[in-house]
């Protein structure tokens, strides 16, 4: 069942979520080469506490940290650790805050010094991809037309979408219905109706869409080795048309290059 959200819901989300995009702009100036994983998850833990919220990812079905970082072949759902970022890596962040009962759920990828320019367009197209999504969450649309849009959009660039891991909606709950996939077809699926609110995630490769699970029983890997780049914002379907709710001044001039 989509649980629909009322205007102070969303506005309870949007504050969890603009706290949740400080923190992931300060994220983002964190990153270089040297930093260990486990010193970014720190600083990530500090940074959601000191907002009044709490990182929902720690604890949650036995994640062991406060966020997820996945480096280069790792897709998403890497858990910090004593890795050092090396100069090209590529660093995906997956972030998650619980303020006043509600969650806020988001991830950017981030270079690291300088990368191959094969990364860069990787990220760019995954970036591109989530607002080409998220441009079709409208009211009148429905899910299909958002998940075709990442899907084509991924695919046209040479790239594949995985799979096995999907979107989602969001709310009390970070996982409520419905799942939000970056493939399928257009005009299919549940009609997109002003209060639902989702959390919008391409996860996407270099190359083939196939991911194992490591033995550590949560870092998503490429099987075939390649780079994998993540984007995800936590939005609302209004009647005006999709809002950001994790909103960073990027996000803002993204949506507008789709629109
Ligand atoms: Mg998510």
């Amino acid at each position: 069942m989509i649980n629909l959200k009322t205007n102070h819901e969303i506005e309870l989300m949007a504050r969890a979520g603009g706290l949740l995009g400080e923190v992931a702009e300060k994220l983002r100036e964190a990153v270089r080469p040297g930093i260990r994983t486990e010193e970014l998850d720190r600083l990530a833990d500090s940074l959601i506490r000191a907002t009044g919220g709490r990182p929902g990812f720690l604890g949650y079905q036995g994640f062991p940290k406060s966020i997820c970082i996945s480096v280069n072949d790792e897709a998403v759902h890497g858990i910090p650790g004593r890795r050092r970022v090396e100069a090209g890596d590529l660093v995906s962040l997956d972030l998650g805050l619980v303020l006043d009962g509600f969650w806020a759920d988001m991830g950017i990828t981030v270079p690291a010094g300088k990368v191959s320019s094969e990364a860069q367009r990787l990220v760019r197209v995954t970036d591109e991809a989530l607002y080409a999504g998220i441009e079709q969450a409208r009211p009148g649309n429905r899910l299909g037309d958002v998940s075709s849009a990442i899907q084509q959009h991924v695919e046209a660039a040479g790239f594949s979408v995985i799979r096995q891991f999907v979107g989602h909606g969001i709310g009390r709950q970070m996982h409520e219905d419905p799942q939000v996939p970056n493939f399928g077809a257009p005009h299919t699926g549940p009609e997109l109706r002003p209060g639902m609110t989702l959390a919008i995630e391409p996860m996407v490769n270099a190359g083939g869409f196939e991911v194992y699970i490591k033995p550590d029983g949560w870092t998503v890997c490429t099987t075939d080795g390649s780079l994998s780049a993540y984007s995800e914002h936590t939005i609302a379907v209004t009647a005006e048309g999709p809002r950001i709710l994790t909103a960073t001044p990027s996000a803002a001039q993204g949506l507008r290059a789709a629109g």
